[in-house]
C-alpha cells in the first residue's frame, strides 16, 4: 500500500485535477500544473490549488 498525492485547481469553480508534466528523459515527476490558469503548487497566486492524499491498494 502506498499513498499518492493528487493535486487539484479550483479556478473554474470546481476542482480539476492537475496534470503532471513528466519529461520522458527524466525519472522524477515534474511539478503538476493547471492547464486552465497555469497555477502550480509552488506558484499559486489565487490560492486555488488544493491536494488530496489517496491510498493506493495493490491486490
Ligand atoms: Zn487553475
Amino acid at each position: 500500500m502506498s499513498v499518492y498525492r493528487r493535486w487539484f485547481c479550483n479556478c473554474s469553480g470546481k476542482p480539476e485535477e492537475l496534470i503532471y508534466d513528466q519529461a520522458p528523459e527524466e525519472e522524477t515527476l515534474g511539478e503538476p500544473c493547471c492547464e486552465r490558469c497555469g497555477a502550480s503548487p509552488s506558484s499559486d497566486p489565487k490560492h486555488t490549488i488544493l491536494f488530496r492524499d489517496e491510498e493506493e491498494f495493490k491486490e
